[in-house]
Formats: structure tokens, C-alpha cells, sequence
């Protein structure tokens, strides 16, 4: 088989700023050892998020030109509806300015004290905002997905066995509803299985629970199904995706991700009296349902981009990157995820760093590590993101420590990913003289983002 390529041509291009190991640790410890809080200027290949991150084509550069800017009944409204609907089969579609608007609202309502959400695993914005609204959430991920360097094809599936017994032992009416994130971001951007997905939407029926779907790479988990489930060899991807959908009651979307934009969002629905009191909400916070907190020109770039991000060549290319890296480093002995998920690459910090303890957390020591060796910007997805306090302030931590290095779409190329690999083979090597971090300030919710860290 020869070289799958790169699927698009380079009309346009960013430089990227180049500096030095002294400079970046300087820079490292001005932004007291949180990524999150460097300069992007400083960062020479950015592994943060692949959220908002995309190269748009000159396709979704061309709709933002042709971008209606009415306040109210925008073709380009009506486009970007249509492009949704196809997706889902949801007849009702409301925009909003991200994935996590979509959240607050549906969460505002069908949440509150007492309610529980059940998932295969919670992105972290999502369970914010579940708990902001005063409920509960619970991840019940499959027994493979808590096993990261043992591969499975689904290990972003939801544990079907523990969901029936949790509501065969609390019932089900609190249950405000089941979230099935695909792919699993939270839990190493891992596919769920379509036969998954029909089980859990049958428990549900049965037990008249809603499913929502969190679809913020819904193709990407598509492609999956397409490759590794029996039966789906020769279905086209949008067959599939209806599928996934067509179980589900409703859907919250972060146009940042698989709809190759750089800002959106929508709630997609199929209850009329839901959608009332959902768009009331959206009126007070995010705007006209129209609009929806976002731009006539942003509206035609998702409508577009949400078509792109189903081509097979595409997915092909985007599965194949990520599988690359992973193979590369794992056959050089790094501790990384396995299989490769959807959009990232998951190191282990746990095993990488064994020498440091999770008190220490050893996943954000690495991201620091990785930037000062190689100016890569990646982020920690273990006790400095999950961690919780005991009543006597010890740390209660996250199940795994992961380090995760998200690839944006269609924006780096193989020798991009191939200095990747080679720096954090190198800091592998070096691993023992990496020092483990100390919370010097933090948040009460989402500390992860401003919390300043020590090195010990
Ligand atoms: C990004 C993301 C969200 C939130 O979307 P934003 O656009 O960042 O607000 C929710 N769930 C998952 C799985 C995500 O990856």
C-alpha cells in the first residue's frame, strides 16, 4: 500500500516562531508551569486542543463571504440548519457560539438538584456544566476503556451491564438523561460501537430514560464503525452517522471539532416543548434562534464544514495521522493509549513518569517537559483536570493520568508530526530528571485552566 497523503493542497500558510531551551523555560515558568497560560507565539507546533483549531477550506472561505448577516431568518440560518438536519434527522436545530452553550442550556433545564447524568465518560466542560446546575454526574465507561495501553476497537463504549444495574437499583426517575460521547474524548477520543449505541438507546426506551448523543467528532467515530465494526464495511458515512443519530433524543455539538470552524455550536432536538423553553434560554444568553450567538458568515462555515468533514479520503488521511504517531512511539517503547483514538494522541503519564507520584501530577510535569524540549504545547487530562479534595484536603485523584497531544484538522503535516514524535522520544529517554508540579493557586471548577503550579 503506498503513502495515504495529505488530502488537500497548501494555499495558504502561518510561519511558525522558532526559539531556544532557555527561552522557553523562562517562558514556562512566567506562566508558573500551566501551558494553558503561555503566549501561542512561543509555542512552535500547538497540540493543545484540535478545538477551533482547524484549517478551513477555501470552500468555507468562500461562505463566509456569501455569510448573511441578517439579524433574523438568514438563508445562511437555513443552510446551516439543513446541513444539521441531514446530519441528525433532528428537526429542530439551535445554534449556539460553542459546544459548551448548548450544554448550559439543555443542563439548566432537564438538570438541578437531585438529577443525574449518566455517560461513558464526560467531557469536562459538559460535567461543569452538569454540576453547575446543581446534579450529578456519573461516567460508566466499558471495563476496556479504564485500560489504556490494552487495545480493544471500542473502548469508548458505555458499560451497558452497570447502567441496567444502577437503575435497577436507583430506578430511573432522576435519571434527567444518558449522554453517549463520541468519540470519547475524555477517555483517549476512543469510538463507540453502533451496536453499543442501539443498547444503550433500548435501555433507555425501556426505562424511559432520554439519550443524548454529544457529537463533537461524530465522523471521526463514524469512520470507526466503518472500519471496525462487522456489518458497516460498506455503508457510506453519512448512512452510518443517521444511524448513531436516529437512537438518540437529542444532541449537543461543538462546531470547533468535526465541523472544521473556528467558533459554533448547535443543540439539535426532537421534543417541541423542550425546544420552547430551550430557545427562550437561548434568547437571554446567546441570542436570536437564527443566530444564535454566532455570525451569519460563521453559520455557512459549519454548514459547509460539517459536508467536508464526512469525506472518506479525509477521514482516511485524519485516522491514519493519528495512528501514525502513535505507532511510532509506541514502537520505540513510550507508554502511549492503544489503540490510536480519533483526533489525539494519549501519553501515559502514570507509566512514563512512574518516578513521580500522583500528588505530584506527573501528566502536567510532562506537558511542561514536552514543551521545554520541543516547544509542543499538549495538555494534561489527569488530577490537575479531574482531581477532586477529600473533606480533609487531600487529593482524591483522577482514574488515569494522561497526557494528550489533540492534532488539529487538516493543519499540521507528516514532518510536523514526525519532530513530534522524535522530542517526546527524546524526553522519554531523559525521563528520570523530569520533577514532579505543586498547586500553588486554582479554581473551585475547571482549575485546570488558570491554576498557577511550582516545580518541586
Ligand atoms: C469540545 C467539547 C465540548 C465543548 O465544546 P466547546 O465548543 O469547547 O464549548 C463538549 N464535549 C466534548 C466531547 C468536546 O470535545
Amino acid at each position: 500500500m503506498k503513502t495515504i497523503i495529505e488530502p488537500f493542497r497548501i494555499k495558504s500558510v502561518e510561519p511558525i516562531h522558532f526559539n531556544d531551551e532557555k527561552y522557553r523555560s523562562q517562558a514556562l515558568s512566567e506562566a508558573y508551569y500551566n501551558t494553558f497560560l503561555l503566549h501561542s507565539d512561543d509555542v512552535m507546533i500547538d497540540l493543545l486542543t484540535d478545538s477551533g483549531t482547524s484549517a478551513m477550506s477555501s470552500a468555507q472561505w468562500a461562505g463566509i463571504m456569501i455569510g448573511d448577516e441578517s439579524y433574523a431568518g438568514s438563508p445562511s440560518f437555513y443552510r446551516f440548519e439543513k446541513s444539521v438536519q441531514d446530519i441528525t434527522g433532528m428537526e429542530i436545530v439551535i445554534p449556539t457560539h460553542q459546544g459548551r452553550a448548548a450544554e448550559k442550556i439543555l443542563f439548566s433545564i432537564t438538570g438541578g438538584k437531585g438529577k443525574v447524568f449518566i455517560s461513558n465518560t464526560l467531557f469536562d466542560t459538559t460535567r461543569a456544566n452538569i454540576e453547575f446546575s446543581g446534579a450529578e454526574g456519573i461516567d460508566m465507561v466499558c471495563e476496556e476503556g479504564k485500560k489504556p495501553t490494552i487495545p480493544a476497537p471500542f473502548k469508548g463504549n458505555l458499560d451497558t451491564t452497570a447502567l441496567r444495574n444502577y437503575i435497577e437499583q436507583n430506578g430511573s426517575d432522576h435519571i434527567a438523561m444518558v449522554i453517549i460521547t463520541v468519540t470519547n474524548n475524555s477517555g483517549g477520543g476512543q469510538p463507540v460501537s453502533m451496536a453499543n449505541i442501539r443498547e444503550t438507546h433500548q435501555i433507555c426506551k425501556e426505562y424511559n430514560v432520554p439519550l443524548y448523543i454529544d457529537a463533537c467528532r461524530f465522523s471521526e467515530n463514524a469512520y470507526f464503525i466503518k472500519l471496525r465494526e462487522k456489518g458497516y464495511e460498506n455503508k457510506s458515512i453519512i448512512e452510518i452517522v443517521n444511524e448513531m443519530f436516529s437512537y438518540a433524543q437529542g444532541a449537543t455539538m461543538s462546531a470547533k471539532k468535526d465541523a472544521f470552524a473556528n467558533i459554533g455550536g448547535f443543540l439539535a432536538l426532537r421534543n417541541k416543548d423542550l425546544a420552547t423553553k430551550c430557545r427562550n434560554l437561548l434568547i437571554i444568553t446567546e441570542g436570536f434562534p437564527t443566530y444564535g450567538g454566532l455570525a451569519g458568515r460563521d453559520l455557512e462555515a459549519i454548514a459547509i464544514g460539517l459536508k467536508e468533514v464526512m469525506d472518506e479520503h479525509y477521514l482516511q488521511y485524519r485516522i491514519r495521522s493519528i495512528e501514525y504517531i502513535t505507532q511510532k512511539l509506541s514502537d520505540a517503547g513510550v507508554p502511549v493509549m492503544l489503540p490510536a483514538g480519533g483526533h489525539a494522541v494519549y501519553l501515559d503519564a502514570k507509566q512514563f513518569l512512574s518516578h513521580i507520584p500522583v500528588e505530584q501530577y506527573p501528566g502536567q510535569a510532562l506537558v511542561c517537559a514536552l514543551y521545554l524540549k520541543g516547544g509542543i504545547r499538549c495538555v494534561e487530562i489527569g488530577s490537575l483536570m479531574f482531581g477532586k479534595y477529600d473533606v480533609k484536603h487531600q487529593l482524591v485523584p483522577a482514574s488515569l493520568e494522561l497526557v494528550r497531544l489533540a492534532i488539529p484538522r487538516r493543519v499540521y503535516t507528516q514532518s510536523h508530526i514526525d519532530y513530534v514524535s522524535e522530542v517526546i522520544i527524546e524526553v522519554y529517554n531523559d525521563r528520570h530528571q523530569i520533577k514532579g508540579l505543586e498547586i500553588i493557586e486554582e479554581a473551585p471548577i475547571l482549575r485546570h485552566f488558570t491554576a498557577k503550579l511550582r516545580q518541586l
